[in-house]
């Protein structure tokens, strides 16, 4: 498509967007009395307007049934997490047996290591990226520590090449082939969270899988971002978080995924609790713990309700929009933004460079652009003027239009904004 850079021809893309009504069921942020440009939504989404009202409900119902809305409550608290069974299977492409929403992301990779990271002397190794998102290197050195190995020699990250800001996938199968004889886990993010960068899963889970490593994603910028089919692809184990692209709010709970072929084995290391024992039995308040078949066995307490309800909402979203819409909607809200950034980047004679890879099957809705001989002024700038994106150092500016609430206008007008930007804002060497 010919892009143009006008109010006019935006308005005209969002009049042609099908899912352009969905913008107003979220509550949009302000920035001097109008809509802020909000491109954040890989970091925290925004609020359903449907949210405070489904949580009242939660709190009506406990402040009229007390203990009693375990099992009479309208959405029953006994068996809240099963309420999102279907509609998170659907969006990580699984079983409703094979997800299940609990505590919080780092928690979850840890419980999920104990049961698929099994170190032995022979194989101990973890491949990973480099630069991992800060949490999951701590969780990958520790759980090392924890087994007496030593994170320096056990952890095996794949980095760029020189000059390069993403990883080719060439790259992760000499990897896998170069330790395949001392790895037990292959742990990456599905989505790089620095360059947006996806990464195919299927070819990689499958090839680690035949060489006897144990492949887990984290997805925290997949989730509701990209499409997945972890039951197909034959991925062991995923987690995510539902603050980003799942709008669940600060905080939110964690989704896991874990495959059927681990289901219903009582010999796997796991950490366990009350919410994993046979549903039936459970209030037999019996000493033999037995397995839920499901990935439920992994959960450990009660489902915290309230902080719980926003997912519903979203979910709900998400269920309506319909996720090959809100693909569709993704990359052409990206390639628009792209071409933005490009395209105001040239008139000001600036050379940017957007090191999210360029191909649509190779990213999602973040774009993260490095700017060469500019720094945090430019980003202050933007959001002094309204544009809500992320800053990372040195210079890297990340945006993510979120399908379900942006629009094409935001796109056009955060390009004024970020071209007041760079006149407002001296370059440097
Ligand atoms: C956002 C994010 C996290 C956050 O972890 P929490 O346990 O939810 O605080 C972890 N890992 C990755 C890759 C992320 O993007």
């Amino acid at each position: 498509m010919n892009f143009q850079n006008t109010l006019q021809f935006a308005r005209g893309l969002d009049e042609l967007d099908p899912l352009q009504t969905f913008r107003d069921r979220f509550f949009i942020p302000q920035h001097s009395g109008r809509d802020a440009i909000y491109l954040t939504g890989n970091s925290l989404g925004l609020q359903p307007r449907t949210t405070a009202d489904r949580i009242a409900e939660e709190l009506e119902d406990w402040a009229q049934l007390g203990v009693e809305g375990h099992v009479h409550a309208r959405r029953p608290w006994l068996k809240y997490h099963e309420f999102f069974a279907d509609g998170m299977a659907q969006i990580a492409g699984a079983l409703s047996s094979g997800v299940v929403m609990m505590n919080g992301l780092t928690a979850n990779l840890h419980l999920l290591m104990v049961s698929f990271y099994r170190p032995t002397p022979e194989r101990y190794k973890i491949i990973c990226e480099a630069k991992a998102f800060p949490s999951d290197q701590y969780a990958l050195q520790s759980q090392l520590r924890f087994h007496g190995y030593d994170p320096k020699d056990g952890i095996i990250e794949i980095a760029p090449t020189k000059g390069a800001h993403t990883i080719d996938e060439s790259q992760i199968y000499a990897a896998i082939d170069a330790h395949a004889h001392e790895a037990a886990l292959f742990f990456m993010g599905g989505v790089n969270y620095y360059t947006g960068q996806v990464f195919n899963m299927r070819a990689i889970t499958a090839y680690a899988r035949e060489r006897g490593i144990l492949v887990g994603w984290d997805l925290a910028h997949g989730a509701g971002n990209v499409e997945l089919h972890l039951h197909d692809w034959g991925v062991d184990f995923a987690a995510w978080c539902s603050y980003k692209y799942l709008n669940s709010g600060p905080g939110a709970v964690s989704g896991v995924f874990i495959h059927e072929r681990h289901h219903g084995q009582r010999n796997i290391p796991r950490f366990e609790g009350w919410w994993g024992t046979n549903k039936d039995r459970r209030f037999l308040m019996e000493p033999a713990f037995d397995p839920i078949p499901t990935a439920e066995a992994w959960q450990l307490s009660n489902a915290p309700v309230l902080s719980m309800t926003p997912l519903l909402c979203s979910l709900e979203l998400f269920q309506e929009a319909g996720l090959e819409r809100l693909r569709a909607k993704r990359d052409q809200l990206t390639a628009y933004l792209e071409w933005i950034i490009l395209e105001v980047g040239r008139e000001a004679g600036d050379s940017f460079e957007i090191i999210t890879p360029k191909s649509a099957s190779e990213r999602g809705s973040q774009l993260s652009v490095l700017l060469h001989g500019r720094g945090v002024e430019v980003f202050n700038e933007l959001q002094k003027n309204g544009v809500i994106a992320d800053w990372r150092e040195p210079n890297v500016i990340r945006m993510a239009p979120v399908p379900l609430y942006n629009s094409f206008e935001d796109i056009q007008r955060f390009a004024g904004i970020f071209k007041n930007a760079l006149k407002n804002s001296t370059p440097h060497d």
